[in-house]
């Protein structure tokens, strides 16, 4: 099965409450668009019961949407579940990892993905966000008004941010910034990086590729998503964006709300003093990177025409 298609928006129904059993309900939607530039779209998500996940094919590798939509397709079966388990995602993820390996020539052998998102899990009758992350594409929390990025890049940028050789705003225009240093498939043998962060009502959970957050500002993204309270609208406002700031690359967003929480205190009448504390559940590998050849071939903004202001409502849907 094939979720990522050319060009085509993927709507998912608004509301829907978790698989019976689950310890949080949520409302949630996704939009994926192919973009201005590229010829196809190699974006995949999941949103569906407790599983929300986006995964980004390898640009510079032919039929990197068959590996994306490989792993999302591995991680389907565990969506019906309340609640998952850190060993299930990992059992998983070694599953998908075979069947990208196992991928046939001609329809995506030798390609790879990221892959980030979280899933529902029960932990100490709490609700959580278990969310992992392998590659470039990101997991945020919006909650009390801040968003914050949860994951880590695995990039050649993000690196060199860590050992204070360049800022965030010079990786954001490095010829760099597209090369990732762990991936699903594409010769990679890394594991991805996990975090338990326990959920709040009013929780406001963002999945997406680098196809938005390359476009977009922090400040940007957090604009949108604290303007739009239905997370459909929110999720294909965000695409829209993304197109009419240059759509470079195919952009994908998946946007999860906490509407009710097991075991979580009400939410404070001064929500501003909540804190957000993300513990990683392993330290991150990363004197164990593995350097994926793989220079994404994004056209450089410099070369782009003027984005068009008339509305751009291809493959996003606003309702
Ligand atoms: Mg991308």
């Amino acid at each position: 099965m094939k979720w990522a298609t050319r060009a085509a928006a993927r709507p998912v129904e608004p509301i829907e409450p978790a698989a019976q059993a689950s310890p949080m309900t949520v409302a949630f939607g996704a939009a994926t668009d192919v973009g201005r530039r590229r010829p196809t779209n190699q974006d995949a998500l999941l949103a569906r019961g407790s599983m929300f996940l986006v995964a980004d094919g390898m640009g510079g590798h032919v039929d990197g949407e068959y590996a994306s939509a490989s792993v999302v397709e591995s991680f389907d079966a565990l969506a019906v579940q309340g609640s998952v388990t850190l060993e299930q995602l990992r059992q998983t993820f070694g599953r998908a990892v075979s069947a990208v390996a196992a991928l046939p020539l001609g329809a995506g052998a030798g390609a790879g993905t990221t892959l980030t998102g979280a899933a529902i899990a029960e932990v100490e009758h709490r609700a959580h966000w278990l969310v992992l992350n392998i590659g470039d594409s990101r997991s945020y929390l919006l909650r009390a008004g801040s968003l914050r990025q949860i994951t880590v890049d695995h990039s050649v940028v993000q690196q060199q941010v860590d050992r204070g050789e360049i800022t965030l705003a010079q990786a954001a225009v490095s010829p760099h910034r597209n090369i990732v240093t762990r991936s699903i498939g594409a010769g990679s043998r890394t594991e991805p990086d996990y975090w338990l962060v326990a959920a709040e009502v009013g929780d406001r959970l963002l999945v997406c590729s680098d196809g938005l957050t390359n476009e977009l500002s922090h400040a940007h993204i957090r604009l949108v998503l604290r303007a739009e309270p239905n997370p459909q609208a929110a999720a294909g406002r965000l695409v829209s964006q993304a197109l009419l700031h240059g759509g470079r690359d195919n952009v994908t967003v998946v946007v999860v709300d906490a509407v009710a929480v097991a075991g979580a205190p009400q939410p404070p009448e001064d929500a501003a003093r909540l804190e957000v504390v993300f513990e990683p559940l392993a330290p991150p590998a990363r004197a164990a990177i593995y350097a994926v050849d793989d220079c994404d071939d994004t056209v450089p903004r410099s070369t782009l025409p003027r984005p068009s202001l008339a509305p751009i409502t291809t493959g996003v849907n606003l309702t």
